[in-house]
């Protein structure tokens, strides 16, 4: 197969220089972008003369005016960063039609069949990307590139993010060089669980994964993880080594609206609750998956049903509007759940339908203090990826282990776990 060349491009401080390019009077001023009426909020992104002071994302807007008091903190305006993401879309289609929104300001793009029509070099096209992105929405752009997502990914991570001019490639040439000697905690996915695991293995490098055989790789993780760690372990020794054969999908996050799931089903098959409730789990399942594949998450979900026990027959359809958005299984499912116990009239179902709508990106999460949910959201992405990569099978097995899994899985199961 011919080699891809993928590029990741990020924007810089997304959201802070979208308020600054619509801000020209705070052009020299350090900008941060967060609700400037509570002190408790959450910065959510800013600029780089606010961060050369000290000032962090994620960090409460009260502790960055104390470090940095005259920052400019501005309320966020998720439409319009969405509106931006969006154009530079746009802008990313005039090089490639392979483009694939990863969150709101970044961006995978396959120009492996453009490459011939701008001079052959991925590199050039990354600058022309960067200079027209810059010139059209005042957002400096870095850019990685590599024959896989993963590699485009920590390139930009570990690197563009990091060199003059932004651009950065890692291919087969430089990945032994300039990726292996990295402390392990900087390869995609590893958290600080898996740091320590890995330390206890003796892997405090991506290359000491990578370097290792994969069947002495599994032995090891085994050992420390448990039997049923295989899965896991081909995963991050395939980014280790920046194995990662899934495509750029092209055509995400527009035009979408509603995301559903719905069944009709054979009738007199699903009479009790105890009947109903696995499919409800696996339509709730997968909404929740492509809203997260999307890059979306939704406040309304929505529940419609028709069941008939042969004499008479019924339907409808409900919805709730929750106080957050959501993708995650346990939150949507404990509400279609409820939904469905207070209106279904108790005949045998012939239809199950679930809706989510009420769409926003799902970068927005980062609006609320829940920071557990943010590690299941992280969770439930991990897994996506590894159900991406191995196939659906794998994901029972592996979502039970991952970093990530247990308490999400948990969290999804039936019965108990609902309202
Ligand atoms: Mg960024």
């Amino acid at each position: 197969m011919k080699e891809r060349v993928i590029m990741l491009v990020d924007g810089l401080s997304f959201y802070a220089s979208i308020e600054k390019a619509a801000h020209p009077e705070y052009r020299d001023k350090p900008v941060a972008v967060g609700d400037p009426a509570r002190k408790s909020g959450i910065i959510l992104a800013a600029c780089p003369a606010a961060k050369s002071q000290g000032v962090t994302t994620a960090e409460r807007v009260g502790e960055a005016l104390a470090k940095c008091p005259e920052l400019v903190v501005i309320r966020p305006r998720m439409q319009t960063y969405i509106s931006v993401s969006l154009f530079m879309t746009e802008i990313y289609e005039s090089f490639t039609d392979q483009v694939e929104p990863y969150s709101v300001d970044e961006q995978f793009l396959d120009v492996t069949g453009s490459l011939s029509l701008f001079g052959g070099s991925a590199d050039e096209i990354a600058r022309q990307i960067q200079a027209r992105v810059q010139l059209s929405t005042g957002i400096w752009t870095r850019v990685g590139i590599g024959p896989t997502k993963i590699l485009a990914k920590m390139a930009t991570d570990n690197f563009a993010k990091k060199v003059p001019g932004g651009v950065y490639t890692l291919s087969k040439d430089n990945i032994e060089s300039d990726l292996w000697p990295l402390p392990i905690h900087q390869m995609f996915m590893v958290a600080s669980r898996m740091t320590r695991h890995f330390a206890h293995m003796g892997l405090l490098t991506i290359g000491d994964i990578a370097r290792l055989d994969l069947g002495e790789f599994k032995r090891r993780m085994r050992y420390e993880m448990g039997k049923q760690s295989d899965i896991q372990a081909e995963y991050y020794w395939q980014t280790a080594n920046g194995i990662d054969p899934s495509p750029v999908i092209a055509g995400m996050r527009k035009q979408i609206k509603v995301i559903n799931n719905g069944r009709a089903l054979r009738w007199g098959k699903y009479r009790t609750m105890e009947d109903i409730e696995p499919l409800m789990l696996e339509l709730v399942i997968e909404v929740c998956r492509r809203a997260r594949r999307y890059g979306y998450m939704g406040r309304v979900i929505s529940v419609a049903a028709a069941e008939t026990d042969g004499y008479r027959s019924s339907s409808f359809g409900r919805q709730v509007t929750l106080f957050r958005p959501t993708y995650l299984e346990h939150e949507v499912g404990a509400a279609a759940y409820s939904l469905f116990a207070k209106y279904w009239r108790r005949m045998p179902i012939t239809h199950l339908h679930i809706t989510l709508t009420g769409l926003s990106a799902d970068d927005v999460y980062q609006l609320d203090l829940f920071e557990d949910r943010e590690k299941l959201i992280l969770r439930s992405k991990t897994i996506d990826q590894i159900k991406d990569r191995f196939g659906p099978a794998s994901i029972v097995r592996a979502s039970s282990l991952m970093e990530t899994g247990q308490a999400y899985e948990r969290a999804a199961q039936i019965g108990g776990h609902w309202a």
